[in-house]
């Protein structure tokens, strides 16, 4: 077998959901749209049922029905992209909460489900989900005598604390919701590490549970490791890889991994990368190709089976930083092709 194995430490996205929890003020939720960061949102809502989560978050009502089925009757499934026109009936059937963002959605659901449970986003200032100040003024009152389950925000800018940002979407929310007494909900993984005053009733991590920034005290999750498909000896001045970006200064022996772009290894990863044989660092070498690597293990003593793209001297930020983007990405992006273990004990 050559595909590369991706191993899911499912007890550590439950010590992270413990971590955060410690640091929320009210009820600590659990973000699993995406797949759960493509982790696979039924193991990982499994996972987190079992550490005492009960409100979970996803993006649209397709994925609420899978961690319905995942963790049966009892636990809150809220959708962030609220009541669209065909997701009435996923709605009832499988007990999902809409987030309503608009007018036109609260009215849509009201009229196709009065008595179904529902919640509002407001727009605080990211403008990208939720009624704005005014609309809300003009519904509110419609809105509190059908008794919302909750209001939520969403905070642009919580990954930097020092951002004013964060302070002004706080006044925005509080001016929209004080005084309601109705449970609200404002803060991501950032949020939670802005404080208190930004937690409320309930908060909604999600990268941080899978070991990602801004989370820095997070537990490591995510273990890739890459079969060795082949290893050679290249002399001086030899080339490796497509176009022949990269020159050998000496001798050197390399392996070839099979891993690539096809599987979430962003290809301008390649000159900023190593893959690790314990904790030893052999540097990338050539362009990443769309299944196949080439990786200057002369360093080593023997040729390992395996080396590893992920693990705990390598995480999912620092992918992310070496290709210029988010660990968010990097995780949504790990690949189909992998074997997929789940640590469960
Ligand atoms: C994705 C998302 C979250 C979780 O954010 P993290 O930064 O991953 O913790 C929370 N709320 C909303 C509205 C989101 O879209």
């Amino acid at each position: 077998m050559s595909t590369a194995t991706l191993t899911i430490d499912l007890m550590s996205i439950r010590a992270n959901w413990r971590a955060l929890s410690a640091l929320s003020a009210g009820v600590t939720g659990a973000v699993v749209k995406a797949n759960g960061y493509g982790l696979d949102a039924a193991r990982v809502s499994r996972a987190l049922a079992q550490e005492g989560a009960r409100h979970f978050f996803v993006a649209v009502a397709e994925e609420g029905a899978v961690v319905r089925r995942a963790l049966g009757p009892g636990p809150k499934i809220y959708v962030f992209s609220g009541h669209m026109e065909t997701d009435t009936s996923l709605i009832r059937d499988h007990q999902l909460i809409p987030m309503i963002n608009s007018v036109d959605q609260l009215l849509r659901h009201v009229e196709a489900m009065p008595d179904v449970e529902f919640g509002v986003q407001l727009d605080s200032g990211m403008n990208r989900l939720g009624l704005e100040p005014l609309e809300w003024q003009a519904v509110r009152d419609l809105v509190l005598r059908l008794k919302p389950e909750i209001l939520m925000s969403h905070l642009a800018c919580a990954d930097d604390p020092q951002h004013t940002m964060n302070g002004q979407q706080l006044r925005e929310f509080r001016d929209m919701t004080d005084g309601l007494n109705i449970p609200r909900s404002l803060a991501a993984t950032g949020g939670i590490l802005l404080g208190n005053s930004y937690h409320f009733e309930l908060t909604r991590p999600g990268v941080g549970l899978y070991g990602g920034a801004p989370f820095e005290t997070a537990q490591s999750v995510v273990t890739l490791d890459v079969p060795v498909i082949q290893v050679r000896d290249v002399d001086t001045g030899e080339t490796v890889g497509y176009s022949n970006t990269w020159t050998a200064p000496t001798p050197r022996k390399i392996a070839t991994v099979s891993a690539g772009y096809a599987d979430g290894i962003m290809r301008n990863l390649g000159p900023n990368l190593s893959l690790y044989s314990e904790r030893v660092a052999c540097p990338v070498v050539g362009r990443i190709s769309m299944d196949l690597i080439g990786v200057d293990i002369t360093l080593l003593a023997d040729t390992p089976n395996n080396l590893q793209l992920l693990n705990s001297l390598q995480s999912i930020d620092d992918l992310a930083a070496a290709a210029d983007t988010i660990g968010y990405e990097v995780l949504t992006s790990l690949g189909s092709r992998y074997q997929r273990r789940y640590r469960e004990t």
